[in-house]
């Protein structure tokens, strides 16, 4: 079992482990950017790829199905926020605030990067309501963690809620 994430002529096949080291690393960064609203959701996107919480190989997401925005302006704006953070990801951000050693956490960056930089976000959303709206976006910042987090939806942070 794993997870998919893709857009219309690529997917990053990532396994159970190796979606959550994805997610957890990006959502590191994610969690140091976030200025407009817009970053807010895309972070409660990254929040709900939490398998502790929706299940094993449950996860993913797709490009297509993310509201980039409804002017070029904002869709430039969105793809750049998400291109930055996969950046400062691969820079290795806080990584040492997990407990583990993300081994391949470079290469599914990378993979990632050029899956969003080759797609070119359009106004069409595929799947509506996939992606968080303004009012489910994740605000909340675990105070032990400063994490986003989807609280008050989980009970914290994906460091908070990982097993032992
Ligand atoms: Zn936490």
């Amino acid at each position: 079992m794993g997870n998919v994430f893709s857009d219309a002529t690529e997917s990053l096949y990532l396994s159970n482990g190796g979606t959550a080291v994805f997610v957890n690393v990006l959502m590191l960064a994610v969690s140091d950017l976030v200025d407009d609203e817009w970053d807010y959701r895309f972070a409660s996107l990254l929040s709900l790829q939490d398998q502790n919480m929706m299940g094993r190989g449950a996860v993913g997401f797709d490009l297509r199905d993310i509201a980039w925005g409804t002017t070029d302006s904002e869709r430039v704006r969105s793809k750049e926020f998400v291109l930055r953070a996969t950046a400062l990801a691969l820079s290795g951000h806080r990584w040492s605030e997990l407990d583990y050693e993300p081994p391949f956490a470079r290469d599914y960056l990378r993979q990632f990067q050029a899956m969003v930089e080759s797609f070119e976000p359009t106004g069409e959303v595929r799947r509506a309501g996939d992606f968080p709206g303004a009012d489910e976006r994740a605000v909340a910042s675990c105070a032990l963690h400063r994490i986003l987090s989807a609280l008050p939806y989980w009970e914290g942070c994906f460091l908070c809620t990982e097993p032992p």
